[in-house]
């Protein structure tokens, strides 16, 4: 399983994202637009029961637009955790500054770029010092948004 598909079920709490069952072996990854090859990105993909989900593939519902609406709202769930005050920060300047770890599934999921790691000096010595790379306790970094972040805010109107 994809670590991307690892989220999307930490996000929905192993549930299916329409009618809430709660049973992992019950559950599958639907693609929200069906595309060839499939379009695996964070935001087509929810997960949904094999009911409703063969319910949805055989046109009894739950609708596309449906599912794009439940998706909408996890996605606003999901991002914020992840960093999408980051994104909107990125989307409105030219960069934003944040430690790594705080948007590494942006950049993982290539909606922010790293742009470059940032100097720091040790505030608590008497003579600041330029502290070492690879020795830095709490680094931040650059980062600006890509054409795949711009997309995603725009589609999900996430601005
Ligand atoms: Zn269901
Ligand atoms: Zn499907």
């Amino acid at each position: 399983m994809a670590r991307t598909d690892n989220l999307l079920y930490i996000e929905t709490e192993d549930a299916c994202a329409n009618c809430g069952l709660r049973d992992v072996r019950a559950l599958t990854v639907h693609h929200i637009e069906q595309s060839a090859p499939k379009n695996e990105d964070y935001d087509n993909k929810i997960v949904l029961c094999h009911n409703c989900h063969q319910c949805h593939h055989s046109g009894k519902g739950p609708t596309k637009a449906q599912i794009e609406e439940i998706k909408s709202r996890l996605i606003v769930k999901t991002l914020t955790r992840l960093g999408l005050n980051a994104l909107k920060r990125a989307h409105r300047g030219s960069v934003v500054i944040a430690m790594p770890f705080t948007v590494d599934h942006l950049v993982e999921w290539g909606y922010l770029r790293h742009v470059q790691d940032l100097a720091f000096w040790e505030e608590d010595e008497d003579e600041p010092k330029l502290l070492e790379t690879g020795k830095q306790v709490a680094s931040e970094a650059a980062y600006a948004i890509t054409e795949k972040g711009k997309r995603l805010l725009e589609k999900w109107k996430l601005k």
